[in-house]
């Protein structure tokens, strides 16, 4: 019997939206166990906590999972990603690209990876036409401005924009 492929998608997730979504759909056909791992990135300055961006991951894999989403596991993580590879045994980094746009950041990274631990592959993913344009950047941006979000995020991600906004309006007023 052939080892199981493990895969390991990382990224800040703040707030998970349909093009991550449909990387993941698309990488459980690429790996054999799927690993959502979802950095802390305090510098960031994230708009959801790292609890927040796990819930609703784990949300949208339940979903999922009436496919084949049994294979998929939500991880948060702190540390440099090469060391949460090894401690999980995964052999592959999955990245979703973009436009163009993300060819040089993503380019770096996979190329810094590789001298960190040349046994680990970086595999790139494009989502579907539709998706392709959608970054939670601006989707925080849209929501921040009173826009709507629906077209570009789940539903329940939407409400919990919106809730957000509330809040952050409210701490404002
Ligand atoms: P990071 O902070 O690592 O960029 P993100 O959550 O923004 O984390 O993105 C995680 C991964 O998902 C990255 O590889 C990013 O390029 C990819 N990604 C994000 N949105 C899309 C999309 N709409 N289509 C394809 N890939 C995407």
């Amino acid at each position: 019997m052939t080892a199981s492929r493990i895969g390991i998608y990382p990224g800040t997730f703040d707030p998970v939206t349909n093009g991550h979504i449909d990387i993941i759909a698309r990488g459980t056909r690429v790996v054999d166990r799927l690993i959502v791992a979802v950095a802390a990135n305090p510098g960031k300055g994230p708009m959801f906590t790292l609890q927040e961006r796990c819930e609703m991951l784990q949300q949208q894999v339940e979903r999922i999972r009436n496919g084949d989403g049994s294979r998929i596991e939500i991880r948060p993580f702190d540390k440099l990603l090469m060391h949460f590879v090894k401690d999980i045994g995964a052999t592959i980094i999955l990245r979703g690209l973009r436009a163009v746009s993300d060819f040089e950041y993503e380019f770096q990274m996979a190329g810094m990876n590789t001298r960190l631990d040349p046994g680990i592959e970086t595999v790139f993913l494009m989502a579907s036409e539709r998706q392709q344009f959608i970054a939670s950047r601006f989707v925080k941006e849209v929501a921040l401005l009173g826009g709507d979000v629906n077209p570009f995020v789940p539903a329940e991600v939407a409400e919990r924009m919106r809730r957000k906004v509330q809040a952050l309006d409210r701490r404002f007023a």
